[in-house]
């Protein structure tokens, strides 16, 4: 699934493509992938992009807003009319823009664009935790005292803290050498700051990456993000940990794989 730097990635992407176009007519092929009246935004013009968490927002011209969730197997293409439109069965709705098309891709069909007002959005926003790029010590330390829950599923709990997934949860938790299965309350001050540090880390290093294409995520321009090639532990079951070079485990934690070495995150 997407996760915060793929969301970023696309966002850094568009901002530089679509501010000020106009989004003159919408093509949709799957009633369930757009919710909302096409009809309200239909001639607005893009003002300004935002995200929080994994939810990325245009906002437009008259009041109303463009939300996108793309869960597993979303994907926001971006095509001017000097490139030849690429659209296949997973195309679910196409935006036509001034000079540009923008195609939502979404094999599994879980993810989905809204048509939602200034109040709706702040509402949907509001039940988002903090954005975890803006995520502090004191809030952090707060959200975890609060909860004897495995820190790992606190840390892609969206209601609490917004853009971490399976892949930045493993990868940020191995830099830290925290046991995913550490009840959240019992991690020390000391070990909070590391994470702290850790999450920031891992998760402007997979910005810089383009983010991660492990299964279908793509960045606007079709191409692959790299971080795949840098994952400290995700998907390194059985490979030798890049510390101590005993072995990466392979658990299911809250149904999600979940990797981590035995040796250097003990609990
Ligand atoms: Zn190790």
């Amino acid at each position: 699934m997407p996760e915060l730097p793929e969301i970023e990635t696309i966002k850094r992407y568009l901002e530089k493509e679509i501010i000020d176009q106009k989004i003159k007519n919408i093509e949709i092929f799957n009633k369930r992938s757009f919710k909302g009246n096409k009809k309200n935004i239909q001639g607005a013009k893009v003002i300004r992009l935002e995200r929080k968490g994994k939810v990325l927002v245009f906002v437009l011209s008259n009041g109303y807003n463009l939300m996108f969730h793309l869960k597993m197997t979303g994907q926001i293409l971006f095509f001017n009319f000097l490139k030849k439109l690429a659209i296949d069965k997973s195309t679910r709705v196409i935006f036509i823009l001034d000079n540009s098309y923008l195609v939502f891709n979404d094999i599994r069909k879980f993810g989905w664009v809204k048509v939602v007002d200034d109040k709706n959005l702040r509402e949907e926003i509001k039940r988002l935790g903090i954005d975890a790029l803006n995520l502090t010590f004191d809030n952090l330390k707060r959200i975890l005292n609060n909860t004897k829950r495995p820190i790992k599923l606190v840390l892609m709990d969206q209601a609490k803290i917004a853009g971490i997934g399976n892949i930045y949860a493993n990868e940020s938790l191995f830099l830290a050498k925290i046991n995913p299965q550490t009840p959240a309350n019992k991690i020390s001050e000391e070990k909070i700051k590391e994470l702290l540090k850790a999450i920031i880390k891992i998760l402007k290093k997979a910005i810089k990456y383009g983010g991660t294409s492990f299964s279908l995520y793509l960045k606007p321009d079709e191409s692959k993000g790299k971080y795949q090639e840098k994952f400290l532990v995700y998907k390194r079951e059985d490979k030798k940990c890049w510390r101590c070079h005993k072995n990466i485990k392979r658990i299911i934690l809250g149904g999600r794989s979940t990797f981590y070495c035995l040796n250097c995150q003990k609990l």
